[in-house]
């Protein structure tokens, strides 16, 4: 085998792209040069501005994704966008191949009269708020916020059960979180009362996990309130529930709370099935949400009724999904959002883009635990090592580092995002919290020393 290192970039350092270079920098056949670039300062993807920040044994997987980062043959740069800062065509002339993982960061919409009232957000919106993500504005979420006394909350996946609980709990209880101080503030100012989960088709087809589910059911001063009508299925349905052990279970744990005495609590999550969005009422804001009741029509999907209803709220937090966006050079599946792949090898009308991989979200789309993106970016790497011939058969230009840092790009490395999580630490300690994030762009490049020249 060639002696000369394989040089590979990987566009994205959530947790697919580090999965991809762990799985690069495993193996020993070949040896890899691998550099990782993020658009943010700051590595871990949805690991940071994603996951749930009172989920914390799941945030700190970035441990050891991190030290993945801090292997010899990897080297991770922050703060530079792929498609802007540098074109995918500059990555493929200084690298022998580019493995693609920017993930799906965008959220798809309702497509109903309203949805672009103020008030309405994505929840991506919501969710980069109280993960502090850089890329977001505090006031305009904290404004929406302060005037709210009911929530919608549409879908009724794990994202949506996240955006309900972070809602619904207490100050006291997120004191534990690394929120950024002035989201946990606005928290403990939220006047909600009401909190709704709205979902379109049966409780047997919900796509939270139970666990999650379990959760809400336990906070404390909230109630929860459940339709008994909404639990009533069909054959269909409860073949669908019966064949599903999470929704079975998921099934078990709604009926309980359906049979829960009501209690009066400081706050109230109601969930409701079989129930579309059908218009978003207001003039100059949301004022409510006009749901239209479905029924099953047999075959395991919905049938419209007629039969509408009003829920009012000031807040409408759309959670029905994720999308990719496309680069420029890449092939791309505008139906699908999501790159058309063979195994991880980019194809363009069916034949394979020479030196182009892809992993992630962006390749299979937004499902699945972070853990998925593990066997998927071997499956990737493993095209890859198969390419090594051809790949190394092509001259490579001059090193991807020396060119970030010729064009006076403010770029940050791992030794930047470790005065940042020092910072955040000793933030948080300063408060009496394990860590606080932090939230703005330019004070984390100041934290972190970002300077023209990242070269360690
Ligand atoms: C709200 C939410 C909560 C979740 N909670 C959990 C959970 O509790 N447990 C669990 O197992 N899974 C959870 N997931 C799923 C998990 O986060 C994903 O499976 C995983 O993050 C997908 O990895 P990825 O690397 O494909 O994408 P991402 O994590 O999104 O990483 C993509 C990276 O690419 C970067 N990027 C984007 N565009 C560019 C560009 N042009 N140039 C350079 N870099 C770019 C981004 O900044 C980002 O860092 C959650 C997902 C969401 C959305």
């Amino acid at each position: 085998m060639n002696s000369r290192p394989l040089r590979v970039t990987v566009v994205g350092a959530g947790p697919a792209g580090i999965f991809t270079a762990a799985a690069l920098t495993d193996q020993d056949a070949v040896p890899v040069e691998v550099h990782v670039l993020d658009r943010l300062p700051t590595p871990f993807g949805l690991v940071r501005h994603g996951v749930a920040p009172d989920h914390t044994a799941i945030r700190d997987l970035r441990k050891s994704l991190q030290r993945v980062l801090e292997r010899d043959a990897v080297r991770f740069t922050g703060n530079v966008e792929v498609g802007s800062d540098i074109s995918l065509a500059e990555l493929q002339a200084s690298t022998h191949a580019v493995v693609l993982t920017y993930g799906a960061a965008r959220d798809r919409s309702l497509g109903i009269p309203g949805e672009q009232l103020p008030g309405s957000i994505p929840a991506t919106d919501l969710v980069s708020w109280y993960c502090g993500h850089p890329g977001t504005d505090p006031s305009a979420v904290e404004a929406l916020l302060s005037g709210a006394t009911s929530a919608v909350v549409v879908g009724v996946g794990n994202v949506a059960l996240d955006v309900v609980r972070i809602l619904a709990k207490g100050p006291g209880e997120l004191e534990s979180t690394d929120m950024p101080q002035h989201v946990l503030q606005a928290l403990a100012g939220s006047r909600l009362r009401d909190i709704h989960l709205v979902g379109r088709r049966s409780p047997a087809r919900a796509t939270f996990t139970t666990k999650e589910l379990r959760e809400l059911g336990e906070l404390p001063g909230v109630g929860v309130r459940v339709d008994p009508r909404d639990l009533e299925l069909d054959p269909v349905e409860a073949a669908a529930a019966e064949a599903n052990k999470v929704a079975g279970r998921n099934l078990a744990i709604l009926r309980e709370w359906s049979e829960r005495p009501r209690t009066e609590t400081a706050r109230t999550v109601h969930l409701h099935f079989w129930s579309r969005p059908r218009e978003v009422l207001g003039t100059d804001r949301v004022s409510g949400l006009v749901l239209e009741r479905t029924a099953p029509d047999g075959e395991g999907g919905v049938a419209l009724t007629g039969e509408d209803r009003t829920i009012p709220a000031q807040l409408l937090i759309r959670s029905v999904g994720y999308r990719s966006v496309p680069l420029a050079g890449l092939p791309f599946d505008a139906g699908a959002h999501v790159v058309p792949n063979h195994r991880g090898r980019v194809v363009d009308d069916g034949v394979p883009l020479a030196g182009h991989y892809v992993a992630g979200w962006l390749k299979r789309g937004p499902s699945g635990v972070i853990g998925t993106n593990k066997m998927d970016a071997l499956e990737t790497v493993g095209a890859v090592l198969e390419d090594v011939p051809q790949l190394l058969g092509r001259e490579v230009g001059h090193d991807l580092a020396q060119q970030l840092a010729e064009r006076g790009l403010v770029t940050t490395d791992m030794r930047a995002w470790r005065r940042i999580d020092d910072h955040e630490v000793g933030l948080g300690a300063s408060r009496g919290r394990l860590r606080t994030t932090v939230h703005d762009w330019e004070e984390l490049l100041s934290i972190a020393g970002g300077r023209p020249d990242a070269l360690p």
